[in-house]
């Protein structure tokens, strides 16, 4: 596996000529180092690589006030559509959780869900292991983008 940095220091994103499961759960344990959870501890990252091979990562952002928090899929991939990337193939979690595969919430399934149905979730432990799932199957009968295109033209 080869990992080209786009950038210095801090890339905002790095390309992947070929990609495995492994790197992108390293790549999301190194966004969960850089978590900023002072109120909860509980330190998550994420990774997200895109159709073309580009990966975007993130990592929890609490807030004094609680609710204003985000956690780390929404910041990868927001990351990664503020710079022009809607399409995806894959988004790995990681935590400091060592006996159970970190989970995404119910918010950060139905914003995987909004660029489609089928790509790959690896949901990972501390020690790297990961358990694939699809957005699909971690949000089953979902509402997207299509259902709001179906909508009856006279309302
Ligand atoms: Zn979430």
């Amino acid at each position: 596996m080869q990992c080209l940095s786009v950038g210095t220091e801090s890339p905002v994103s790095s390309i992947m000529d070929s990609w495995s499961p492994q790197a992108l759960v390293q790549k999301s344990q190194e966004a969960r180092n850089l978590a900023y959870c002072p109120y909860s501890k509980f330190r998550v990252g994420a990774a997200v690589l895109t159709s073309d091979g580009s990966v975007f990562t993130g990592c929890n952002v609490e807030n004094a006030c609680y609710t204003a928090g985000l956690c780390a899929e929404r910041t990868a991939i927001s990351k990664a559509v503020s710079e022009g990337h809607t399409a995806f193939k894959a988004i790995a979690i990681a935590s400091d959780l060592e006996d159970r595969f970190i989970s995404p919430c119910g918010a950060c399934r139905q914003f995987m869900r909004e660029f489609g149905s089928q790509w790959e979730v690896y949901l990972s432990k501390s020690d790297g292991s990961y358990k694939l799932m699809t957005v699909e199957e971690l949000l089953p009968c979902s509402f997207g983008p299509d259902d709001l295109r179906a909508r009856p033209k006279n309302h």
